[in-house]
Formats: structure tokens, sequence, C-alpha cells
């Protein structure tokens, strides 16, 4: 009997499965739906760039990202998105992003030798590192850093892009729009004749079937399912500054500069000539009510039209960060300003289980802002959670958590101010 697999969103768990299903030929057919086409412009992926880099205070995640990282540099299709330009972390005055960057540096150096980061533990050594972009840098008497020559970023939507055309490759079928938009489960599937147990309505009224289903659509997992805070809908602020061809010849060389006390970015895009930066430590929910039940109150992504700008706080975060490192940009506009919606856990851990009351509903979510290094291998393990042969601890870390018991939180993100959208003041320029 013919057995067909839906994967139900397009960003990075959705994209990296459909790969991996594919070319294992796990289904006879593999449907992969979304509300935009790739890439989406609701995907917390569609940007610039990302980071990509091994460090993590729990090995198992470091063991992971060093396996993504092998194919970030050599595999295609996403070796051609990946540049390896290093990343200058400075040291955070926040204890609890010391602790996190503390035992990851200590664990890469167990993993790749005590050379795989050189400690820079002054300002005058920060500049001389990188005389060319930070010679003027005024720096604090007590910042330093570590550098990672071995991590870099990857053209994010264009990694997703080649990730679709590699899946079409391997003959997954593709609907977006009106008719690859999720509505909502048919349970159970009553359609006569059917051996599929499951089905979804799509916004446009037709009906998939399935045999297995993967449910993998980011920030807007809570539109369609009760999550119960496991997973909490949170927007980050990104900006851009547009560089003239001049100013980009003399950036394009730069490391990711990444101060998580202020903010962080990237050398500028080949294509565009834009610098891209997010802002560290804010980030956002936007309190609404679910449209599949009015009593249920949940924080849900904006749309990018929503909001074209970023806070006042986060912007002056920036500003601060530019002030502290790239003085001679930091009375420029910021442009193309959004609000980034991740799927955020209590303890950073991914949710990739069945739907609970199910037998062949998978859901691959809790990207906790920090998923798309894994892009080129996440899907193999989303695949072996689906064929029941996913290693007890990444089950463990991965699993529908008992909410009631469940109070771990990791704060390596630093610590973070959450407030509601709708009570934020958007100031221009600072
Ligand atoms: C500002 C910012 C910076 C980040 N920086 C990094 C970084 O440097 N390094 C890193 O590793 N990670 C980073 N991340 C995290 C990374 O982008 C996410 O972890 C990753 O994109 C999550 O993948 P996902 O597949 O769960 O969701 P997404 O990539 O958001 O994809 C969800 C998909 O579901 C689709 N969808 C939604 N609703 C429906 C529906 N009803 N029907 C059909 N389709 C639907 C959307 O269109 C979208 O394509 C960052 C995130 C943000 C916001």
């Amino acid at each position: 009997m013919s057995k067909t697999g839906l994967i139900v969103g397009c960003g990075v768990f959705g994209l990296s499965a459909a790969v991996e299903l594919a070319k294992q030929h796990a289904f006879d057919k593999i449907i992969a739906i979304d509300a935009e086409t790739v890439p989406s412009s609701l995907s917390a992926a569609n940007d610039l760039n990302k980071i990509i880099r091994p460090e993590y205070a729990d090995i198992k995640y470091m063991k992971l990202a060093i396996e993504a990282m092998d194919s970030w540099r050599s595999k295609a299709p996403v070796s051609s998105t990946y540049h390896e330009c290093g990343r200058l972390s400075i040291n955070s005055k926040d204890p609890n992003r010391c602790q996190f960057d503390a035992v990851s540096q200590a664990n890469l150096r167990k993993l790749l030798g005590e050379t795989a980061l050189v400690d820079l533990n002054t300002p005058d050594e920060i500049r001389q590192k990188f005389p060319a972009f930070l010679s003027n840098a005024p720096l604090n008497e007590d910042t330093s850093a570590v550098f990672n020559e071995h991590a870099g970023y990857a053209s994010a939507s264009d990694a997703l892009v080649w990730m679709e055309s590699e899946a079409k490759k391997f003959g997954v079928e593709f609907r977006y729009g009106k008719c690859g938009s999720f509505k909502r489960f048919v349970f159970p599937n009553t359609n006569s004749g059917s051996t599929a147990s499951v089905a979804v309505e799509i916004e446009d009224g037709s009906i998939i079937q399935a045999d297995t289903i993967l449910l993998a659509i980011g920030a807007y997992m809570n539109a369609y399912i009760h999550t119960d805070r496991r997973v909490i809908a949170k927007g980050l602020p990104v900006a851009h500054m547009q560089l003239t061809e001049a100013e980009y010849n003399h950036y394009r060389n730069m490391p990711i500069i990444f101060d998580p006390d202020m903010a962080y970015i990237f050398p500028p895009d080949p294509k565009t000539k834009l610098l891209k930066f997010s802002s560290a430590g804010y980030e956002y929910v936007y309190n609404t009510r679910t449209r599949y039940d009015e009593s249920i109150i949940t924080s849900l992504p904006t749309t990018p039209s929503q909001y074209t700008e970023i806070p006042g706080y986060a912007k002056e975060s920036i500003y601060r960060f530019l002030r502290m490192y790239l003085p001679e940009l930091a009375d420029r506009p910021l442009e193309k300003c959004k609000i980034c919606w991740i799927s955020d856990t209590s303890d950073s851990e991914f949710l990739v289980d069945k739907l609970p009351g199910t037998e062949n509903v998978f859901i691959a979510n809790g990207d906790s802002g920090h998923a798309f290094k894994f892009l080129p291998n996440i899907g193999k393990y989303i695949a072996q959670k689906i064929h029941g042969t996913l290693s007890t601890e990444w089950q463990e870390a991965w699993k529908w958590k008992n909410m009631d018991n469940h109070t771990t939180e990791v704060k390596w993100r630093g610590s973070q101010s959450l407030v509601d959208l709708k009570d934020v003041s958007f100031t221009p320029n600072n």
C-alpha cells in the first residue's frame, strides 16, 4: 500500500526533514506545504544571515553543531552559502551568560584542542587582532573577548532555497499559499476507502490525507495547538544599515562581532551591501486570543507588515554597540527593521515528539532561537524520531514535557527583558 508523508511548514525543521526523509525513501510520496513560498516571510530563518558556531555548554548540542558544521563546510547544497569569517565573542557582564560561555569554551577546547579559541584579554589585544576594523573602537577598560576562527555565518534565506531545491531533486512535492496553509487536523480521518489515519484541512478548504504528518510551523504553533507554555512565540528585533560599495569592501572581511550585552553584527551581505544587526537581551511577546479557542490567550507572531520598526530600547542597544565597536557608523540610520519570531522553550531544548494522543502526528518545534545552524542535519534526527530510532538522550531532551514538574530555566541567552509589543514605545533612531 502506498504511503504518504506530509510535512507542514517549510522552514529549518521542515525542509531538513523533507530532504532526509526523501533521501531515505521513507515514504512513497512526500508532500511539503507552507503558507508562503520558500523562503517564507513567516520563517525565522528568512534572513540575510545566521551564525553557525559550535559553542554550547551542553556537550550533546556541541557535537550536533560540529556535525552540522562539517556539512556547512563541505556538503552541497548548503556549503555554497557558508562563510567561515570567525566570531569575536565579547565576554559578558551577565553572570548567567558568563557561566554559559566559560563551560562552552572549556568543552570546545576539550573536543577540538587548546588552539580552538584565542583569548583576547585586553582592549588592546582585541584592537591588535582586528586593526582594519577595530583600531578606532573605544572599548571599555575591562573589555575582553574570545575569538573562534572556526565559526561563521550562512546566507540564511539562500540556504533555505537550496534545501528546497534539494528536496525537489529527491521528489518532494511542494504546495504553497492558500493550498499550502494548514488550518487544522481532522481526527479521526473518516474518509472512506482511505488507509491513512489522519488528515489536515487546508485554508482553501481542501483536505490532505497522509500516513505520517510532521508539523513544523515554528512560532505559529500556538495558533493551532494548545501547548500550555511548552513553547512560547517570542519576537526578536532585527535591523539593517545600507553600506556603499567602498564601505562594503572595507568591512567584507570582518568577523561576526557578538556582544551578548548589547547586539551583534555580521560582515556585510555581498548582494545587498547591507549590514545586519540583532539586539541581544530584548525578546517580545504579543499576547492575543487564539482562533481555535477564544478563551486561550497566548503569544502569537505579528505579521511582517505590522511592525516595520523595532522598539526604541532595542535600537538604542544597537547604537550603543556601534559607538563601542564601529563608531564611524554610529550616526547612520537603521533601516529594514523587523521583528522575527521564534518558538521558545523554557530550557532551550527543541521539541521533537509525537503530538500527545496521536500515533502518527509528529511535531518539530521549540527552536529557541538557535536551530538554524542545524539545517543540514536536524532532519536526520527528526526522521529517527519518526522511525522510532532516536537515541534515549535526545528523546529525553526533546520530549513533550510534563509542565507540572518542569521548572528548568536556562539563561544562556542572557537576562531577557520580556514585554508585550503592544506596551512598547517605538522611537525614531536614537
Ligand atoms: C532574529 C533571529 C536571529 C537568529 N539567529 C540565529 C543564529 O544566528 N543561528 C541559529 O542557529 N539560529 C538562529 N535563529 C533561529 C532560527 O532562525 C530558528 O531556530 C529556525 O528558523 C526555526 O526553524 P523552524 O523550522 O522551527 O521555523 P521557521 O524557520 O520559522 O519556519 C516555520 C515555517 O512554517 C510556515 N508556517 C507557519 N504557519 C503555517 C501554516 N498555517 N501552514 C503552513 N505553513 C505555515 C512558515 O511560513 C515557515 O516557513 C535566529 C532567529 C531569529 C528570529
